[in-house]
């Protein structure tokens, strides 16, 4: 793997700053330390990798940026254990980043060169988590219920199939809106209750219909 000690060195600076923006679950400070996040996008932004911005991929769509991961990672309180399904696979950051606290991950991706794409570098990377080509708002219903779920893009409306998909006491992290997003945290308490949080507003990629 390509990591040199400057690459490393930045990514420890970018950890730092993300504690200082309010970052506190070590986990997920220690999970941002250890992604190479230089291998998700175009050599020529390596510079610019481990600053505290989003970065264009593919197809038009961006990695979010660093402190946006890791609040929606913080948010969802993953346990080793946890099985997590991600909606938006884009470069496979995010998927990495979760990757790191619960090996249970499911991703999702509706284009399919960002499937390839991502599919190649989890090789490079040695991890495996379950990458899906298709259309995020049907979920996996062949491998649900999820403990958690994390959307990456940003959604008109909180799709009703995630909810069924997710366990009873497990949460759903999830930017809502139409050129905005506010970022919800969805608990299913109980089959017939759920609880819902938000976070502030933030600007997504759109959640699209069909996978291309
Ligand atoms: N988690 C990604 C963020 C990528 S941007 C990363 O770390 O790089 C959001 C991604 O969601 C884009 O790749 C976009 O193609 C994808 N997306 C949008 N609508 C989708 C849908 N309905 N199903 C699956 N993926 C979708």
């Amino acid at each position: 793997m390509y990591d040199t000690l400057l690459l490393q060195g930045m990514r420890a600076k970018l950890v730092l700053l993300l504690k200082e923006k309010g970052i506190t679950d070590q986990k997920v400070l220690d999970s941002i330390g250890k992604v190479p996040r230089h291998l998700f996008t175009d050599r020529s932004l390596e510079r610019i990798a481990y600053e505290d911005r989003s970065l264009e991929i593919l197809c038009s769509q961006t990695i979010s940026q660093p402190s946006t991961v890791a609040f929606q990672t913080q948010l969802l309180n993953i346990k080793n254990r946890d099985k997590v399904l991600e909606i938006g696979t884009g470069s496979g950051y995010q998927t990495a980043v979760l990757y790191n606290l619960t090996s249970r991950i499911y991703t999702i991706e509706r284009q399919k060169s960002l499937y390839e794409n991502a599919r190649k570098v989890f090789d490079m990377l040695n991890i495996h988590p379950q990458c899906f080509f298709g259309d995020g708002y049907l979920g996996l219903p062949g491998f649900a219920p999820f403990d958690k779920i994390l959307v990456t893009c940003g959604a008109p409306q909180v799709p009703q199939n995630l909810i069924n998909q997710l366990k009873t006491g497990g949460m759903m992290v999830i930017p809502v809106g139409e050129n905005s997003h506010t970022m919800y945290r969805i608990t299913k308490v109980s089959d017939h209750e759920l609880k819902s949080e938000t976070f502030g507003d933030y600007k997504f990629v759109p959640m699209l219909k069909n996978k291309c």
